[in-house]
């Protein structure tokens, strides 16, 4: 039975970290058969990395903590280098005058240790079950808006210092994001992490990784995936062939994949429930700066979405700067940009010139009342059927070390 299922022949859609994962798990295990199709023309997906006047820059993620294992090891695998991050200067920016706020004061920070240590360290253990791959069984009460559950917990102090790293990173606003989510992205390893800088990134950029990676499998690039049929097995015709499989997992993202996929009813009623965040990066050249990397606090509502939530300078020495924006899905580039220039000259600083701006649709995600409802639960109970296996960062959460793990999960259960 097991030599028969590792000669079946698998594809994968997406050659993202959740595809890759997928890909290198099923090989671990012995298939001999997988195809990856992936629509752009390199591996990646959101770790996109580009060089600037001779230096690397990251338009998606960036960093990972200590705890993502399955980065860590794929990265000795294949002997891609990872560095701690350099923490340069960090300032919180007022974007009224572009002057940094004063420093925490001691009774403040007191109080801060006292939210973080003893009451959130209580209740991420309450709800240790969060920390486990995916979203199944959430508990009810992490299903509201977690900006609700700080106040019921009186956190709320912990809960403005936890924006800067959640909204400022492009998971959108405590008001409309499920506690669930907040409490998955900030297990206590990850806390840690933070407290003790444990924090890593790529010299010679992420997406290096994952190309490293791609090399030793069945891959195909710029691919256009014109119908999946799941019958019998899965069938693909693409631009330019048709293809047979016994298997397919999808890590693309799912509201997409039902254009082209024979989609059953219950698919479609839960994919049109993805929400997606409008994230954008800006890469630019910036002269009058401090080497500083800062966030913007008073950005964090949707009032102010076009404005930078958070900026970040990698290489000391340069005048490049990534500036991090959510958008609303109306605004255009240019009014994006208008609003980095005029931070950047409150800050005392002309921008001189844009490298490259990256559009994401960002942090596939569900709201509350939907999480309630057991959306995570009934698509659980839906892998496999059909031939079909979902990964991806819907699945657990939008950082490199939630998708992996979940994906590398998906191949221990269900192959
Ligand atoms: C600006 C930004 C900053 C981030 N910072 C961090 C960070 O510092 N640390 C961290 O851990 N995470 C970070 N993340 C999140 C992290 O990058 C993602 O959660 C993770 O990379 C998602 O992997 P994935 O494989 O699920 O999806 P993706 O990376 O989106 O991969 C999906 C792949 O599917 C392909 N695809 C889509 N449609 C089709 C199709 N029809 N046919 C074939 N292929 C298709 C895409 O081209 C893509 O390659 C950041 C993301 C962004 C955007």
């Amino acid at each position: 039975m097991e030599d028969q299922a590792i000669n079946q022949r698998v594809v994968i859609i997406g050659a993202g970290a959740a595809g890759l994962t997928a890909a290198e798990a099923l090989k671990h295990k012995g298939y001999q058969h997988v195809t990856i199709l992936e629509k752009a023309d390199r591996a990646g997906g959101k770790c996109s990395s580009v060089e600037i006047e001779g230096c690397i820059y990251e338009l998606g993620a960036g960093i990972i903590a200590k705890n993502n294992k399955s980065v860590f090891r794929l990265a000795k695998k294949y002997n891609v280098r990872i560095k701690p991050v350099e923490f340069g200067r960090t300032v919180l920016i007022d974007p009224a005058d572009g002057k940094p706020f004063p420093k925490q004061r001691l009774e403040e920070k007191r109080s801060l240790l006292k939210q973080v240590l003893l009451t959130y360290r209580t209740l991420v253990r309450q709800h240790k079950d969060i920390a486990k791959p995916g979203l199944v069984h959430v508990d009810p009460e992490l299903c509201i808006p977690f900006s609700d559950w700080a106040k019921q917990h009186n956190i709320e102090l912990l809960a403005n210092e936890l924006a800067a790293f959640f909204t400022g990173f492009g998971y959108g606003y405590f008001n409309d994001i499920p506690a669930a989510y907040v409490l998955k992205y900030y297990s206590w390893d990850t806390i840690k992490s933070f407290i003790k800088r444990q924090l890593y990134t790529f010299p010679d950029g992420i997406q290096h990784l994952w190309t490293a990676v791609a090399k030793e499998h069945d891959i195909r690039y710029n691919v256009t995936i014109n119908s999946i049929k799941r019958d019998e097995g899965v069938t693909i015709t693409t631009d330019t062939e048709q293809l047979q499989f016994d298997k397919l997992i999808i890590t693309s993202p799912l509201d997409e994949a039902i254009e082209f996929m024979n989609a059953t009813a219950q698919e479609r009623e839960l994919f049109s429930k993805i929400l997606y965040i409008d994230y954008r990066t800006i890469a630019c050249s910036v002269q009058g700066l401090p080497e500083t990397s800062g966030y913007v606090p008073a950005n964090y509502s949707s009032d102010r979405a076009g404005h930078p939530v958070f900026w970040y300078h990698r290489h000391s020495g340069t005048g490049v700067y990534t500036f991090y924006v959510l958008g609303d899905w109306k605004m255009s580039d240019d009014e994006v940009v208008d609003n980095v220039t005029d931070l950047v000259e409150k800050m005392g600083g002309t921008l001189t010139r844009v490298h490259t701006i990256e559009h994401w649709k960002y942090f596939p995600h569900v709201t509350p009342d939907t999480m309630k409802e057991g959306y995570f639960d009934t698509l659980e109970s839906m892998q496999g059927a059909q031939h079909t296996y979902y990964a991806g960062e819907l699945l657990n959460f939008s950082t490199v070390g939630l998708t992996s793990e979940y994906a590398e999960q998906v191949v221990k259960k269900h192959f």
